[in-house]
């Protein structure tokens, strides 16, 4: 069996299925490299179409690397929701910010998808693609990196002998930890509870956020105009109590924490709780081993960003990578990953920064930093060309953005 894979031609490795690794997976394979996927869990397409906890604000850059990853078009009509308005306010003062899509001519703001169906989505495209194979239920346990080639050994004694792996295995990654590629972390002493809950108001297609004292309270429209998908950070203890609370208290809980905006709530799915951090991998290229995605960074959810700035990554790997081949020249050379890793890794650190920023303004009780704050949003919310700006830049409209993202 060892010997058996080694005969397999593959041009790159790709270690994580999740939708990082499965979308540059299939931008590769599309194009007509030849790709192993490896992942950890069995795979199946999820049939039964239940409600998913975790969902996600998609970006338009995002829509356009999935459409062209194959998978977009998969998406159920159903699956998918639009929200045209952002609202952000905070709890401690009358500062407001409002966004709306049409005043930069757009139909939307963005996309909220569970991330069920994205994975669901990708994965059916995986199958169809004669250029990738994808082997489930398998998980490395060595590397041997060279200068002309790189073999990655799995755990049931199966071994590959590639240009390239490609880490895409999430936040606790195997494949880094191998390559002793330090990740550095700093704990936010926070948690996430996640849940879709049923209102009383319709959400009119509005994404909302409101700032509390210990975290931010998200309801982010679903397709069902009187459903949203919640995402409540706080701090582990506070969110260890509203995981235990019995279904009637928790709904009051949260109604009350998000001011009645949407009046009551009256039903709710099971609750998720996420730890959450923040993190950079000190590089994300070490000789034929690259890491995108939450491998290589990991950002907080307030901006619902981590999965766009994880798609981000493939886009512009795979620009680079299928540039490469196309000029006859070796995919996994040192050169193709370094321009990677400037490119993204800039793009990534300066996003944390201002997340950074966000988070510290929005916590602090300080008194002059609330005034900062309310004085803030509100003068941001009366320049129109500022807000343009913020807008366009979260939507992926402007910046140094791969031709992936591209209609
Ligand atoms: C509460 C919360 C809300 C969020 N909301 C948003 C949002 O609105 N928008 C947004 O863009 N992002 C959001 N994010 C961030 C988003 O969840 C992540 O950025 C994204 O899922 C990262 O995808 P990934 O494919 O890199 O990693 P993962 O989703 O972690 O996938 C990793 C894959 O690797 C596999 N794997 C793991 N270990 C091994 C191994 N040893 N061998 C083989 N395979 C392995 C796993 O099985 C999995 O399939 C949110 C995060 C949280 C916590």
């Amino acid at each position: 069996m060892s010997n058996q894979a080694e005969n397999f031609d593959a041009d790159v490795v790709v270690v994580g299925g999740g939708i990082i690794g499965s979308a540059f997976a299939s931008l590769l394979g599309k194009a007509g490299l030849k790709v192993i996927l490896l992942d950890a869990e069995q795979r199946q397409v999820n049939t039964l179409k239940r409600i998913d906890a975790r969902v996600f604000a998609i970006t338009l850059a995002s829509r356009h690397i999935l459409n062209s990853a194959g998978a977009w078009q998969r998406l159920a009509e159903s699956d998918v929701a639009c929200f045209r308005k952002m609202h952000v306010w905070d709890e401690n003062g009358i500062g407001e910010i409002h966004f709306d899509s049409a005043s930069i001519c757009q139909p939307t703001m963005g996309y909220i998808i569970s991330h069920q169906a994205i994975v669901d989505a990708l994965q059916e495209e995986l199958i169809e693609n004669e250029n990738v194979r994808c082997i489930w239920s398998v998980s490395p346990s060595y590397l041997k990196q060279d200068t002309d080639e790189i073999i990655i050994g799995l755990e049931d004694g199966l071994r590959f002998k590639t240009k390239l792996v490609v880490a895409a295995d999430g936040s606790n990654s195997k494949v880094r930890n191998l390559a002793q590629i330090y990740y550095q972390k700093h704990d936010y002493k926070q948690s996430a509870l996640a849940c879709v809950v049923t209102t009383e108001f319709s959400h009119n297609e509005v994404a909302r956020q409101r700032f509390l004292k210990r975290g931010p309270l998200a309801f982010l429209p679903m397709k069902d105009p009187y459903q949203s998908a919640i995402v409540w950070s706080s701090s582990p203890e506070h969110i260890q109590h509203l995981y235990d609370l019995d279904a009637t208290s928790f709904h009051s809980e949260l109604a009350e924490a998000f001011a009645n905006e949407l009046g009551e709530i009256s039903k709710s799915t099971d609750r998720v709780v996420f730890p959450l951090m923040r993190a950079q991998a000190e590089k994300y290229t070490h000789q034929r081993l690259v890491l995108i995605g939450d491998c290589a960074h990991t950002v907080h959810p307030l901006a619902g960003l981590g999965a766009n700035l994880g798609l981000l990554d493939a886009a512009a790997l795979a620009e680079l990578i299928i540039d490469s081949r196309d000029r006859g020249r070796d995919p996994g050379r040192m050169m193709v990953l370094r321009r990677y890793e400037r490119w993204r890794k800039g793009e990534n650190r300066n996003m944390m920064y201002i997340l950074e920023g966000f988070k510290y303004l929005f916590e602090n009780q300080i008194q002059a930093v609330q005034w900062l704050r309310n004085f803030g949003l509100d003068m941001v919310d009366s320049l129109p060309l500022v807000k343009h700006a913020i807008m366009k830049r979260a939507m992926g409209l402007e910046g140094d953005l791969p031709v992936f993202t591209k209609p």
